[in-house]
């Protein structure tokens, strides 16, 4: 794969690719989002909002800063 440098606005912030633990289903999730972040095939939750920081359900296969 090639590698990409992403530009973020805002520094602390990054993306994580989570596999749904039902599935096998990877789903990009934004690591500041404010929803909750649902598996697309089985609905099964994978990210849920807890302040400021996104509380991680999945398995997270990768991770971009
Ligand atoms: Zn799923």
């Amino acid at each position: 794969m090639k590698k990409e440098h992403i530009f973020t606005p805002v520094p602390k912030s990054s993306f994580n690719k989570i596999k749904c633990a039902e599935c096998n289903e990877e789903q990009i999730v934004y690591s500041h989002n404010t929803i909750e972040v649902m598996c697309n095939s089985c609905g099964n939750v994978l990210a849920k909002t807890r302040g400021t920081k996104s509380r991680i359900h999945g398995k997270i296969s990768e991770s971009t800063q």
